[in-house]
């Protein structure tokens, strides 16, 4: 039998003694069985444990201790599993696995296989098996030995689909049962699965400790949706069900509304936190709310009708959820939310910003970024408020290359002399139709499918060549460091007469300005090589479009969201096929989608060979630090290899 202590403390229930009292193994008889569990007991109050007691300020009657009473597994594999990243606190399942008893994988022994399972959908998504050289046994007497793993076990894949299914079912039972992420061991005899022994995790990041500690004191949750802006806020609920009623959003307050716009910016600026009805963590209010450091709750379903004008709620824009009342807390979880720390770590693949508005470029570049990899121009247009499309009706084109040229300076200024990829406009029907001059826009039965990007701009070339003229304009004040990228293009015709409109202006792509684009379809990724021999100075995935014209999940709407995931395999080959083939041709290849802001696809995609990676502003310091470990495994790996 295997004879395990777990103790707890009254009142503090998330007390770790990990490690504090005994575990006995190999325990047989019944009389053996009574004297260990007494042992167990009786290790409640040995030396080492009286003094963390008193170190830790707890008193000696409140801890409390059970002994579990098990059958010893003769583990044929056996590791470890943490129900949710542990790094990134992503809902997967990461499992690590060996041969034998755990305690090659514990001690460090080995490197075990690495497995990665979607809880959502129970997809493995990920399998790295290694070379396992060693591994735990029981000898005759039951004593755990050291051997060597036989020659054809080694590189072996330990744990099949069906195993790890079993075991990410049972993580998703442990950590409903503790109701927060757990570290497990577990062990297979045979097909039995055994969970040896569970405890929190207690390496998640400090934003999810402050999220859970500002939790404490909350009320009922009142709506649950996708967590697409971390941190906490507080503050009154302000439902905005039409335009006009934006004023009445004072600052600290929280906007409530079916799916932001545009012309909600400055609303959303006072807000202290935005709940949406629709939408996916790739949605305006996503994006926008990530850039201004608002916690956002997106896809609820039905806030706007479930939440009460008026009333005093929270919001926790990591897990998605709103909570009655207000949170005394607020003020210390928000201040988690705006902060962004400049991370000193040095990496060849260079980490980008993705900047939406001019007033968020001086925060992105305190982050230390390398440029912004992708600068959206939707946002800028609208501190004018008015369609691009009437600037040009009504023969204001200075002002709108104005209008352009001001505000992209702004962020060309904070990065420079780093590069900003200015992206042409991509403007959704849907989402222009607000703007003054924007009634005729035309009513669209998918904007997401329709007239946006590089094939609307090249309908409208006169706005198109304002952009140009704006970013021209700035080089010659000596911003050289601005280069032009072309959004949602399907055919590389589009390239071409994007690139001679531009040559049009005197502005001539390749050799007065780096002239790029971004392969956010499906034909653009499969045809990226017809694309090349073209002529471009640089590509950026767009994984936002790619996944929903890939997927055919529109990335707006939430009844689908559940079936939207950039990690999907098709978009994961296109993705990758789109890296090697720019690496074959020289071509310098970066990510601007929501999937370069997480960092174990961000791992993967250095594996690939991307040359930049551009992120939110509040994933920066995380993306870095994952780039910096993906290159240093790339060359611990084939040092290793040459050493063999
Ligand atoms: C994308 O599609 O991944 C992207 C970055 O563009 P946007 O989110 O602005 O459509
Ligand atoms: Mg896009």
């Amino acid at each position: 039998m295997a004879i395990r202590s777990s103790a707890t403390a009254e009142d503090l229930p998330e007390a770790s003694f990990a490690g504090q009292q005994d575990t006995f193994l190999h325990v047989s008889g019944d009389d053996e069985v009574i004297e260990y569990i007494r042992k167990c007991w009786a290790s409640l109050f040995e030396a080492r444990a009286i003094f963390y007691r008193e170190e830790n300020d707890f008193e000696h009657s409140k801890v409390y201790i059970a002994v579990v009473v098990q059958k010893m597994a003769n583990a044929d594999k056996a590791g470890v599993m943490f129900t949710v990243n542990p790094s990134t606190g992503e809902e997967i399942a990461l499992i690590e696995g060996s041969w034998g008893l755990g305690e090659s994988v514990v001690s460090g022994d080995v490197t075990p296989d690495n497995y990665q399972v979607d809880k959502k959908d129970n997809e493995i998504i990920n399998v790295t098996i290694s070379d396992k050289k060693v591994m735990y046994t029981n000898d005759e007497k039951g004593t755990s030995v050291k051997v060597d793993v036989p020659e054809d076990k080694r590189k072996e894949r330990v744990l099949s689909d069906d195993e790890l299914i079993e075991l990410t079912e049972m993580g998703k039972r442990v950590q409903a049962h503790y109701g927060e992420p757990m570290d497990t061991e577990w062990a297979f005899e045979k097909d039995m699965l055994f969970l040896l022994q569970a405890r929190p995790i207690t390496t998640l990041g400090n934003a999810s400790e402050d999220a859970r500690d500002a939790s404490s004191d909350l009320g009922d949750v009142l709506v649950r949706g996708l967590g697409a802006s971390p941190g906490m806020a507080s503050g009154t609920v302000k439902i905005i069900l039409d335009i006009d009623e934006l004023d009445k959003i004072k600052d600290g307050d929280i906007m409530v509304t079916t799916m932001t716009t545009p012309d909600m910016v400055p609303a959303m600026r006072r807000a202290s936190g935005i709940v949406t009805d629709e939408g996916g963590v790739t949605c305006h209010a996503s994006i926008i709310s990530r850039e201004l450091g608002i916690p956002c709750v997106v896809g609820t379903g039905d806030a706007t009708s479930t939440l009460e004008e008026n009333t005093g709620v929270t919001l926790d824009g990591k897990k998605g959820l709103v909570f009655d009342g207000i949170s005394e807390n607020k003020e210390e979880a928000t201040a988690v939310a705006g902060t962004v720390e400049a991370a000193p770590i040095i990496t060849v693949t260079e980490v980008k910003a993705n900047v939406s508005m001019p007033e968020a470029a001086e925060k992105a570049a305190a982050t230390g970024a390398d440029g912004v990899g992708l600068l959206r121009t939707e946002h800028l247009m609208l501190t004018s408020g008015i369609h691009p499309g009437k600037f040009i009706a009504d023969g204001n084109e200075d002002e709108l290359i104005d209008t352009i040229a001001d505000n992209v300076q702004i962020v060309a200024d904070a990065f420079y002399p780093k590069p900003v990829w200015y992206r042409t406009l991509d403007a959704p029907t849907d989402e222009f139709i607000t703007l003054e001059g924007g009634e005729n826009e035309p009513r669209e039965h998918n904007p997401m499918l329709g007239w946006r990007g590089i094939r609307r701009e090249l309908d409208q070339p006169e706005i198109l060549k304002c952009e140009f003229r704006a970013i021209k304009k700035l080089h010659e004040k000596g911003y050289t460091n601005i280069g032009i990228m072309i959004p949602l293009s399907q055919s590389p015709e589009e390239l071409k007469q994007a690139k001679a409109l531009c040559s049009e202006v005197g502005f001539e792509p390749h050799k007065d300005v780096d002239f790029g684009m971004m392969v956010e379809i499906p034909a653009a990724a499969i045809m990226i090589d017809e694309y090349i021999k073209v002529g471009i100075d640089f590509v950026s995935l767009g994984t936002n479009d790619l996944t929903q014209y890939t997927l055919a999940v529109d990335r707006n709407n939430e009844f689908v969201a559940k079936h939207y995931t950039e990690e999907h395999p098709a978009v994961m080959k296109l993705i990758e096929r789109t890296i090697r083939k720019c690496a074959e041709a020289g071509v310098t290849c970066s990510i601007c989608g929501q999937a370069g802001s997480v960092p174990h696809i961000v791992e993967k995609l250095v594996g690939y060979g991307i040359t930049s990676v551009s992120s939110n502003t509040d994933a920066i310091a995380d993306v870095r630090k994952t780039v910096a470990r993906a290159e240093q495994k790339i060359i611990l790996d084939a040092a290793r290899k040459r050493l063999e």
